[in-house]
């Protein structure tokens, strides 16, 4: 078996470092030949003396220069880059087969973009990248002729409990009938309306089940993860709107499932541990050791489902009315709801403003048809400034 070459984009994210937990286990299958961090620059420095990548990326020359010293200290000849346009040259000069892209948010899609036209294996945690740019992503994997693998952990289980040729056959149905992403429902699920207000980005972070970045975690908490999900889901499965539901599933166990004609629901259960879709995404469709511990049904009280409350997760329905407007609505759902979680997480932003701050923004922004990249960066930018303003606007009252 050839060795698969791996380039791992946000190598010192909780993706990321999971994504090395599993490839530590496999030397004989899996090597890594590049690594890319935004600022922890001390991190991306250890993982590039343990897994000796050709190439290592981080976000500025100061973060560069610093990486670089490290690594000349205990003489790793890693070469050292920076900026945007190094995460594409990652992906295109490190002669990989294999791209985790497992950047958060927007920054991540150039980058993703690249591996995908250059036909790589695509391990897809990022999610924003596909809801900005969804149809331009899906083209350029079929240019490219990669394989594309969902590694958000609904999307994954969708995967395996689809026919195998689903993806590659679009005019067949398959009977299959309905998506079904389950959602926990974070850590507000039950908490009274009123005390929404008062919610800090500690308590919001802390998600029962997962354990995530901040912004993913914030997202969970608002369910605006799941409305992302939703379009990730429309691009990835190809199947129309009315047929994704989401179901809240509190215990995290069930990870999705597939709905078919004859009666049949197909469902992918494990542990809460992103290193079984990693693991999936990166031997597939070969099976192997995740370090990830086994499921003891008998131990689970019980599975429960309920229906998502709309009025307690506005960001959830903000998500389908910019699927179903589809064009440039789901950028700029994107990149307003990026805006707001930051500001709620560094500049203290309430938590209540984050689906306020999405909803104007995306109210006074005129959908477009998504034509090209450049088009959609364009609107991007112009969402994220007038979110940017909208923010400023609320801390100045
Ligand atoms: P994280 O914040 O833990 O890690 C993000 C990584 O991206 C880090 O390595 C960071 O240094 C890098 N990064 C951030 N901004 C950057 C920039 N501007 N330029 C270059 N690099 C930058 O996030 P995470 O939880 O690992 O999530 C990563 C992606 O995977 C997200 O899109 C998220 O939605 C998706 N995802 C995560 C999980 C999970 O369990 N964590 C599950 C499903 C999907
Ligand atoms: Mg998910």
């Amino acid at each position: 078996m050839a060795i698969q070459r791996v380039a791992i984009l946000g190598s010192t994210g909780s993706i990321g470092v999971s994504t090395l937990d599993v490839i530590r286990a496999h030397p004989d299958r899996f090597q890594v030949v590049a690594l890319t961090a935004g600022r922890q620059v001390e991190r991306l420095a250890e993982q590039c003396l343990e897994f000796k990548p050709l190439i290592a990326v981080v976000t500025d020359a100061v973060g560069a220069s610093r990486l670089s010293d490290l690594l000349r200290e205990q003489h790793c000849t890693t070469g050292v880059l920076y900026g945007p346009e190094a995460l594409v040259s990652a992906v295109l000069n490190s002669d990989c087969d294999t791209v985790m892209a497992a950047i958060v948010g927007a920054a991540g899609l150039a980058p993703t973009l690249a591996a995908a036209k250059a036909g790589k294996r695509v391990l897809l945690a990022n999610k924003e990248s596909l809801v900005m740019a969804g149809d331009l992503f899906m083209q350029a994997m079929k240019l490219g002729g990669g394989e594309l693998l969902p590694i958000d952990s609904e999307h994954n289980a969708i995967f395996q409990c689809l026919p195998a040729d689903f993806t590659s056959a679009p005019q067949a149905s398959f009977g299959v009938e309905e998506l079904w992403l389950t959602a926990s429902g974070g850590p507000f699920r039950n908490t009274p309306l009123a005390d929404l207000a008062m919610i800090t980005p500690d308590q919001a972070c802390a998600h029962p089940n997962w354990v995530m970045g901040r912004k993913i975690s914030v997202d969970s908490a608002t369910m605006m993860n799941k409305g992302l999900e939703v379009i990730e889901a429309l691009w990835l499965f190809g199947l129309p709107l009315e047929k994704i539901k989401v179901v809240i599933h509190p215990q995290s166990v069930v990870h999705s499932m597939v709905r078919y004609r004859d009666g049949s629901v197909i469902a992918q259960m494990g542990q809460p541990d992103m290193r079984t879709p990693i693991a999936y995404g990166l031997a597939w469709p070969e099976r192997i050791d995740a370090g990830v511990a086994q499921l003891n049904l008998t131990q689970l009280s019980a599975l429960n489902f309920a229906e998502p409350d709309l009025e307690r997760f506005p960001c959830l329905n903000m998500a389908f009315t910019a699927a179903r407007a589809g064009g440039t609505a789901p950028t700029v759902l994107n990149a307003a709801n990026e805006i707001a979680v930051a500001a709620f997480l560094d500049q203290g932003l309430p938590y209540l403003q984050i689906p306020a701050i999405v909803e104007q923004t995306l109210d006074q922004i005129q959908v477009s048809p998504a034509t090209s990249i450049e088009h959609l960066l364009e609107i991007d930018a112009q969402a994220r400034q007038l979110a940017g303003k909208l923010v400023t606007q609320v801390s100045s009252r």
